[in-house]
């Protein structure tokens, strides 16, 4: 097949994708379905998991991870509230993918990754769409980023008992943070907005995340 063709057949996959998972489903952020209609998920797949990219599931992407359904992605990208000038602390970069739609809408995405492999591997994809205003670090994301402290907003894409001290210290004034919350099998997305010393927590939708391994995630012991 001609590359022009195949790009066609995934543009009109992820077309349908917003329409019949996202926008069905009550995402409204004409800002967020605008990006989740141009950023291509197929290519931060493996070779023998791409045909999946556009389907209503999550993917794995190797040692044991997934990159989220499509509508998780959107859910939580709406929640934060991006804007242009924002800073933004991304934990658990995986594929790449979510890095790709926080870069388009926000000032810079700093990233962090507990595995090399994917971290490397997601540089590659993200370098394939030339977006230059993201930083890669290899650490225990549960930690955060205190030396680039503080952010506006903070997106965790690994699921851990509670909110890590150490991350919800690092929110702005008037900052926002989004990570998934309960116990290895099922969680809430959880939201805190911070005002002066005040955390205001609200809860959102019922997913499934892997495990936030860290000192203030799960313990490694817990990995199967
Ligand atoms: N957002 C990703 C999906 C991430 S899956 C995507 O779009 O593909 C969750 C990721 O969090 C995995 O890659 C996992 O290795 C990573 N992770 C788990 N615990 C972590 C920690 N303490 N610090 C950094 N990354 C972590």
């Amino acid at each position: 097949m001609s590359k022009s063709l195949s790009d066609n057949l995934w543009a009109k996959q992820r077309r349908d994708m917003v329409r019949h998972q996202l926008m069905s489903r009550g995402i409204t952020d004409q800002r967020v379905i605008d990006v989740m209609r141009i950023i291509p998920r197929e290519i931060f797949l493996p070779d023998e998991h791409r045909h999946l990219a556009y389907e209503d599931r999550a993917v794995p992407i190797g040692l044991d991870q997934t990159m989220s359904q499509p509508y998780i992605v959107a859910r939580m990208t709406e929640l934060i509230a991006v804007d242009s000038s924002h800073r933004i602390l991304e934990i658990g970069t995986g594929s790449g993918y979510q890095t790709a739609i926080l870069a388009s809408l926000a000032a810079q995405v700093i990233s962090i990754e507990r595995h090399e492999n994917l971290l490397e591997c997601a540089k590659k994809n993200l370098t394939r769409l030339q977006l230059d205003n993201i930083k890669f670090i290899l650490s225990d994301g549960s930690l955060g980023l205190p030396t680039h402290a503080p952010f506006h907003r903070i997106l965790v894409t690994a699921a851990g008992p509670a909110i890590p001290h150490a991350l919800s210290d690092q929110l702005a004034d008037g900052g926002r943070l989004v990570m998934p919350v309960g116990d290895m099998k099922e969680q809430t997305l959880h939201c805190v907005q911070r005002h002066g010393q005040q955390l205001h927590h609200t809860r959102s939708i019922r997913c499934r995340f892997v495990k936030l391994i860290g000192q203030q995630g799960w313990p490694e012991s817990t990995i199967d």
